[in-house]
């Protein structure tokens, strides 16, 4: 299994017979095998999670699906990027409601299981069932406390955070992708420590840290623990080789 980090919350996974390309809004992707199916995940509007040009890679790699959040816009920019969405009437696109499980067929013969969690912030958070292994990517669901917001609000976020995180309760994980985000200040470790403590995740990315690869040092730092769970993203287009006890 290989995933490559692409840029803030933009990451590609090859699990080997598939591709799955969460959350990409810039950055360069590598070279895509034809033979794979490719399921591209868009978990929220917000311009840092979502790039119509997505909408393009239909056109290079015919083998493409589109699994959006509902609230994602893709009528007139799926037909505008992408000759291949236009001319097959927008098909391969689902757009998925926050809170549901759905099962899709892929090209290869194989189910894919996706469920949708609901983000603290917008659109959903994707957990993912490919050949008995689970995927994570977290979009925007995340522990948003801000300090200084009033006490009650920050106290509703995190009761929505948990009852989210309930349903990840002590699931063996695979790979999983979660923000780590430096503008909480001294509460930017909360929901990565939480998803922790919750789930029976080996291998976790931290994302959405703005470039300030620092913050996974300094939580490793706090938490060392988590040292080899982890992952040490220092740079963009880095490359890890994930093998079944997820050594690297
Ligand atoms: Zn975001």
């Amino acid at each position: 299994m290989k995933v490559t980090y692409i840029e803030h919350s933009g990451f590609l996974l090859d699990t080997g017979d598939v591709y799955f390309l969460f959350d990409y809004y810039k950055g360069i992707l590598p070279e895509f095998d034809k033979k794979k199916p490719l399921v591209v995940f868009v978990s929220h509007k917000h311009q840092d999670h979502f790039n119509p040009w997505i909408f393009s890679l239909a056109d290079m790699h015919l083998d493409t699906l589109f699994v959006l959040a509902k609230g994602v816009p893709y009528k007139n920019l799926a037909v505008k990027f992408s000759k291949q969405l236009a001319a097959q009437g927008l098909n391969s696109i689902l757009p998925l409601k926050k809170d549901i499980s759905t099962i899709i067929m892929l090209s290869n013969g194989k189910e894919l299981k996706i469920r949708t969690l609901r983000s603290t912030d917008e659109g959903v958070a994707f957990l993912l069932s490919y050949k008995d292994r689970i995927y994570y990517h977290a979009g925007d669901l995340n522990l948003w406390l801000l300090d200084g917001e009033d006490e009650q609000e920050n106290k509703n976020m995190e009761k929505k955070y948990f009852t989210e995180m309930e349903k990840l309760k002590e699931m063996d994980i695979e790979i999983a992708f979660v923000p780590l985000d430096p503008r909480l200040e001294c509460n930017a470790y909360c929901g990565l420590k939480t998803f922790l403590s919750y789930t029976n995740c080996q291998c976790v990315f931290p994302m959405h840290f703005w470039g300030k690869y620092d913050i996974i040092d300094a939580f490793l730092e706090r938490y060392p623990e988590y040292t080899g769970i982890v992952k040490r993203i220092t740079s963009k287009n880095q490359k890890f080789f994930i093998k079944k006890e997820n050594l690297l």
